[in-house]
């Protein structure tokens, strides 16, 4: 099955906490890791006084289940941040599944597709470099939406 994940960070190194979500998915054996965006760099809005997040989206093909996709990334979002903070607070790095084939889901674990995907700039300019023709949930082609918010591409992925 295909899935698409949003990763994203705005504390630590942020390229290198990315690059390790990467090389732990790459890593894992009922996973492969198929696509990679370049990393987009998001002001954060509302609460300004904290560092740009940095975000990338991924395409993975899995025989996992959507709930064990969930788990490994929940899994690798854990090692991360125990590694740099002690206490509760923001994570290093977040990982979202944006879809998981054309399935719809939805539980207290997990929803499928992610119900604010179309509105986040950080998660379709990304999704619209790797994926141009993909279709969004609403039935609009991703290279049609805009959404909300200014990404800058950063690092181009060649
Ligand atoms: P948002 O979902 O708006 O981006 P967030 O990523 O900050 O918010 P979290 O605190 O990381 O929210 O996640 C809260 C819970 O959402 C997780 O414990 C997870 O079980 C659940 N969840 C539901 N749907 C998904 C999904 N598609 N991908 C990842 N987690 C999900
Ligand atoms: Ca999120
Ligand atoms: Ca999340």
């Amino acid at each position: 099955m295909k899935a698409y994940l949003s990763i994203g960070g705005n504390l630590g190194d942020r390229e290198q906490n990315l690059a390790e979500v990467c090389r732990r998915l790459r890593e894992h054996p009922q996973l492969k890791l198929t696509k990679e965006s370049s990393i987009y760099e998001t002001k954060p809005w509302g609460k300004i006084d904290q560092p740009d997040f940095w975000n990338q989206v991924l395409e993975v093909e899995t025989e996992l289940s959507p709930l064990d996709l969930l788990e490994v990334c929940q899994q690798i979002e854990n090692d991360l941040g125990r590694e740099r903070i002690v206490h509760w607070g923001p994570r290093t790095v977040d990982i979202d599944i944006l879809t998981y084939d054309n399935r719809v889901y939805k539980d207290e674990r997990l929803t499928l597709p992610h119900p604010r995907m179309e509105e986040r700039t950080f998660v379709l300019a990304p999704l619209r470099e790797i994926a141009p023709e993909f279709i969004l949930p609403s039935g609009c082609r991703v290279k049609d939406v805009q959404g909300d918010g200014e990404v800058q591409k950063l690092k181009t992925n060649e």
